[in-house]
């Protein structure tokens, strides 16, 4: 089926995975490569669900660039929008989840090829051609990209795109929790559509009530759809005429990684051709059923894009 271009925006990177689950770095016996980055794994999310999508950043002239590339065209994504830094290298995170349930992150990006992406190296012909804008990546915060992307953005907006957002708050990522909270509220408004986690709206109105007072103190009027997820529980959403809960999907997670990713990617290729459904609610709660079920099997597999489902699979665990 024909269906309107997806352009995600921002950063793909290498998650180094230890071999072995519960160790710290520093006790990891080795690492398996687990390619990612939530711009790249919501445009793998749309391929995978039959939709059309292109990414654009910039990666390193390296091996593991190269290899992030391909990655993306093996999948369907277009690349027309991939720049390669000849002095950077791609970004790499080495990931693990100790014993004591903490998350452990170390970052190479110093700075990493994501981040100088110039305004002058977009494709602008492509983004121009997008229906739907997707963005939401720590390359926001810091020059060249920082121009890049409001740029990009307002390209897109230009063109008649929808645009959205997920800040994707990785904390260890940002120079201060300020600075993180400050950077993506510089951006709030721009938005049509903004996802965000239980733990990101606790953490941007700075209490740890999480309701729909809460939810709604972050409204802002140029908003169209605010969705906020809520893992096992599902996801909750708020437009400016209606707001509303759509349970989730029962099933034996055992990775979670990518399921918001992989959420975004679904709701976008539902909205992509018809962008008024979010203004209808049944048919948004329809959409976000699916979301939910596509988000839902992603954390039965380990993995973000490994575990990204086809159509097919999601409709399956619709019918239950
Ligand atoms: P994020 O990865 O951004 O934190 P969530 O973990 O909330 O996002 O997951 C996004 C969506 O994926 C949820 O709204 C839910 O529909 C689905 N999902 C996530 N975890 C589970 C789970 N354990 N069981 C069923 N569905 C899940």
């Amino acid at each position: 089926s024909s269906s309107g271009l997806i352009v995600s925006f921002g950063e793909m990177l290498i998650d180094f995975v230890p071999t072995v689950s519960g160790v710290s770095l520093a006790e990891a016996p080795g690492f398996v490569k687990a390619p990612g980055g939530a711009p790249a794994n919501v445009a793998i999310a749309v391929t995978r669900l039959g939709g059309k999508s292109a990414f654009v950043g910039k990666l390193g002239d390296d091996e593991f660039g190269h290899m992030l590339a391909g990655i993306l065209k093996q999948y369907g994504v277009k690349a027309e929008g991939i720049n390669f830094d000849q002095g950077a290298r791609t970004a790499l995170a080495f990931v693990t989840l100790r014993a004591d349930g903490e998350r452990e992150f170390m970052f190479y990006r110093n700075p990493s090829a994501d981040m100088l992406l110039k305004p002058e190296e977009l494709n602008l012909e492509l983004i121009r051609s997008a229906k739907v804008f997707h963005y939401g990546s720590i390359s926001l915060i810091v020059e060249p990209c920082r121009s890049a992307h409001l740029k990009a953005m307002q390209v897109a907006r230009d063109a008649g795109a929808l645009l959205s957002y997920d800040p994707n708050l990785r904390l260890p990522l940002w120079p201060s929790a300020e600075d993180a909270r400050e950077q993506i509220m510089s951006i709030w408004e721009k938005a049509d559509l903004i996802k965000i986690s239980d733990v990101e709206l606790e953490f941007l109105t700075g209490s740890d009530k999480i309701d729909d007072a809460s939810a709604m103190s972050l409204w802002h009027p140029n908003l169209k759809l605010l969705l906020v997820t809520l893992g096992e529980k599902g996801c909750r959403y708020y437009t400016k005429n209606f707001c509303g809960h759509v349970e989730a999907y029962h099933v034996n997670a055992v990775d979670t990684t990518g399921a918001g990713d992989s959420f975004v990617g679904a709701l976008l290729c539902k909205i992509v051709d018809d962008h008024s459904l979010i203004e209808d609610e049944s048919r948004l709660r329809e959409a976000l059923k699916f979301a939910n079920a596509c988000g839902a099997i992603t954390t039965t597999k380990k993995g973000a894009i490994p575990a990204l489902p086809t159509a097919d699979e999601v409709l399956s665990l619709m019918k239950g």
